[in-house]
């Protein structure tokens, strides 16, 4: 227990480097009966229902070998029989399979200081628990974590009284520079505690797996993080392309933080909490935007909303500006990756319809008008409810795919640098 260290919830906390999170991961006992059979599991769910055979047939096996990946994964409830196809011609009808969505469960943790959601959701993508919790006012990591633990013991509850098992957790958490605290957080132990594997990731994973994933596979989806600072994730199939944690940082990378929102913008510019000047963030993004209006009756970004939403005209041109910069930091930068469509979510993105003309205008600098048109930004039709079902859906991708090593199976990563 000496290891919960009183941690004051501070910009000034020094980040330490914890590289090795994603790599330690914690196994239970009983994953290792079924791991061998995990490609047959992860067959069913991309194609399910499917027949013994034709399993056999993609993993390049023998059907009588097949049959013994099924007995396992049907003794652990993995997968179930679900209909019967007549077979043309001679023969028993084929029985068909699929993953048993219904009785298999993951948690999905989402960090959006000052909120936390926790969620459990079936491998159908329902969610049966969820809560949040302001943790606005906590300084320990000992407080966070007895929250998930509350959590945990609660859906462990729910789960008895049923045949049913909880697979894996994913929590889902911002930069450093907006919460101090969480590199810290012992979320992995509480999980451990439970026998779950556990797995912190950045937040980027829950909009993949939420709002990019709303989009065909093969679009590239740049998704628009709206809210106390800008991020700016763009998703193909399962992989974030660009940023913080994706394979194109380097580990050797020095600079504090490398991400979109804090690409320089103004040269000598504003001061932006990553220690840097002129980013992104510090002109178009909420916190700055709060900083700029320094009004007494606008404190967080639901007043911000509210102000706009009722017409408040200094509100409405500060926004109309933030939403032309974040328009122009991209319109290099989907020629870069090749972005076809772009989502706005957050908690600005609320207000993202009153600014869209400033926003496009700022798309212009260097797209023309067929390109922006294309596009169709548009907003996420559920912030953070997506933001909750990725991060239970991003746990059900990391459980079917915990036989392989996490670095290609997952991209991205928490990167904590600046140590
Ligand atoms: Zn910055």
């Amino acid at each position: 227990m000496a290891s919960h260290s009183k941690v004051k919830a501070s910009s000034s906390v020094a980040v330490t480097g914890r590289s090795d999170v994603n790599t330690a991961l914690f196994t239970p006992k009983k994953h290792a009966k079924f791991r061998g059979s995990l490609k047959a599991l992860r067959i069913l769910d991309q194609q399910g229902p499917l027949a013994q055979t034709h399993i056999a047939q993609d993993l390049g096996v023998s059907p009588p070998a097949a049959l013994g990946h099924f007995r396992k994964l049907d003794k652990e409830g993995l997968v179930v029989a679900v209909d019967k196809k007549a077979t043309a011609g001679r023969g028993r009808p084929l029985e068909l399979w699929d993953v048993d969505r219904q009785r298999n469960f993951t948690i999905g943790i989402v960090f959006t200081p000052p909120e936390v959601n926790i969620a459990m959701a079936d491998f159908a993508d329902n969610i049966v628990l969820q809560q949040a919790y302001d943790v606005g006012a906590v300084e320990t990591c000992a407080e966070v974590e007895a929250l998930i633990e509350g959590f945990v013991v609660e859906a462990n509850e729910y789960l008895s009284k049923r045949i049913y098992d909880l697979r894996f957790a994913c929590a889902c958490l911002p930069g450093p520079v907006n919460m101090p605290i969480m590199p810290q957080i012992d979320i992995e132990g509480v999980f451990r505690r439970h026998e779950i594997p556990a797995i912190r990731t950045p937040i980027s994973t829950a909009m993949l797996f939420g709002e990019a994933r709303r989009f065909p596979a093969e679009s590239t989806v740049c998704v628009v993080d709206w809210e106390s600072g800008i991020a700016v994730i763009p998703c193909c199939g399962d992989r974030v392309l660009f940023g913080d944690e994706s394979q194109y940082t380097s580990v050797y990378n020095r600079r504090k933080i490398c991400d979109f929102g804090h690409q320089r913008i103004v040269k000598d510019g504003r001061p932006c909490p990553c220690g840097n000047r002129g980013c992104l963030e510090a002109y178009a993004g909420g916190r700055a935007i709060i900083q700029q209006l320094n009004r007494p009756n606008i404190r967080s970004l639901s007043d911000l909303c509210k102000a706009a939403q009722s017409g408040d005209a200094e509100v409405l041109r500060e926004l109309a500006l933030a939403a032309r910069y974040i328009g122009s930091a991209l319109s290099q930068f989907v020629l870069l990756m090749g972005i076809d469509k772009i989502v706005i979510t957050g908690p600005l993105s609320e207000v993202f319809s009153l600014v869209r003309q400033d926003f496009n205008d700022g798309l212009r600098g260097f797209l023309d008008e067929p390109e922006v048109e294309n596009l169709q930004a548009s907003v996420s039709p559920d912030p953070l409810g997506l933001l909750v079902k990725g991060s239970c859906r991003a746990a059900r991708h990391l459980f079917l795919n915990s036989d392989l090593p996490l670095d290609i199976t997952f991209l991205p990563k928490i990167m904590m640098t600046g140590s």
